[in-house]
């Protein structure tokens, strides 16, 4: 089977290469091409858990038809929903929307008519979003091959470092958006404002906070927007200042790489941290995640809020599950019949006897 799996990942890289090679002269099959190569990423993580679930109706797929490619295929939905309950390694809630919205692009964009070709300015407004839209998809794409999915496509990970090489230079037709915002920048500094290179186009126009900071950054140029921690990079012989998205991600200028054991520990020695009192049981230090799952990943802020050290989702409240007691965020309805992001629940014990 692991044939079929590198066949699908190379059709992905190919349709990533076709949307940059056609951007200029085809946007709209640049469009197409991108979004096919997300979904394929997508199914060739499922097929990594067991062929048939790539097939529309799995109960029905037919491994004869499955190999001739004789067979209708699971969309977005149908994958991530499986690879979320099957393999418990589905797309992050921003992952998702980011995904979900380039499907949607994509769909217009067979439908309907573009606006990106030609000179005029509405060619250039369309040709800038489409830009930004294969920025962000990228940087969540990229973040799960060389992350969460890794291992899944260790032998991979060279055409992703030449892949993501190219994907930003294609930015380069942001230059002109972000020319024009020079000034806005200029003047939102002078008001005490902070700008970083921004993690999805690479120009300098990501506002976030200074020095430790706890955040939801934005871009000017690209809009792209994602909680941060911004920080002076603990390798002493980097020390620069830098915005992290998430806590298994590398400084962007001298390649370490974080754990969000150490992201705690930058809150901590920067005081971020809201001080707990040991004795009290109901004084939280740490809970579980329920955007990523994460067990104890979870610290209260000095703010008030709640972050997660790995996924970096900021919450205003921590529940507690009725079945098995645990704290973690995004607490479900009906705990203790289905559980928490931490546990089954009562029907999944009563499954297990
Ligand atoms: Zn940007
Ligand atoms: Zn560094
Ligand atoms: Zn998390
Ligand atoms: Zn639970």
């Amino acid at each position: 089977m692991s044939e079929r799996f590198d066949d699908v990942v190379r059709n992905a890289f190919d349709f990533l290469g076709r949307s940059i090679d056609e951007l200029e002269k085809h946007p709209k099959y640049s469009v197409i091409h991108f979004y096919s190569a997300i979904e394929l990423f997508v199914k060739a993580r499922l097929l990594k858990e067991h062929w048939a679930l790539i097939v529309m109706k799995p109960d029905q797929a037919d491994k004869a038809k499955f190999m001739r490619g004789d067979f209708q295929s699971a969309g977005l939905k149908e994958a991530n929903e499986r690879l979320t309950k099957v393999a418990v390694d589905g797309l992050l809630d921003e992952e998702w929307k980011c995904f979900e919205g380039l499907r949607l692009v994509r769909n217009q964009m067979v439908h309907f008519a573009h606006a990106a070709q030609g000179d005029g300015d509405d060619a250039r407004k369309e040709m800038e979003r489409i830009v930004a839209d294969h920025a962000k998809g990228w940087f969540y794409l990229h973040r799960l091959l060389t992350g969460r999915w890794a291992k899944h496509f260790a032998d991979y990970q060279e055409a992703t470092q030449e892949m993501d090489g190219r994907m930003r230079k294609q930015t380069k037709y942001l230059e002109q958006k972000f020319q024009l915002l020079m000034a806005d920048i200029a003047a939102t500094k002078a008001k005490g404002s902070h700008f970083m290179d921004c993690p999805s186009c690479g120009f300098e126009s990501f506002e976030v906070g200074e020095a430790v900071w706890v955040g939801v950054g934005r871009c000017m140029t690209c809009g792209f927007a994602s909680p941060v921690l911004t920080l002076d990079c603990v390798n002493e012989d980097c020390a620069k200042p830098i915005p992290l998205v998430g806590g298994y991600e590398w400084c962007p200028e001298c390649g370490h790489k974080y754990t969000p054991e150490q992201v705690e520990s930058v809150l901590d020695d920067d005081d971020k941290l809201r001080r707990t009192d040991h004795h009290d049981p109901d004084d939280l230090s740490h809970a579980g995640c329920g955007n990523c799952d994460g067990y104890e990943t979870v610290v209260p802020l000095d703010t008030g809020d709640w972050f997660c050290t790995d996924c970096f989702d900021i919450e205003e409240h921590v529940g507690q599950c009725d079945w098995c007691g645990g704290n973690s965020t995004h607490m479900p309805e009906e705990t203790y019949l289905s559980g928490c992001s931490q546990c089954e629940g009562r029907l999944g014990h009563e499954k297990d006897d």
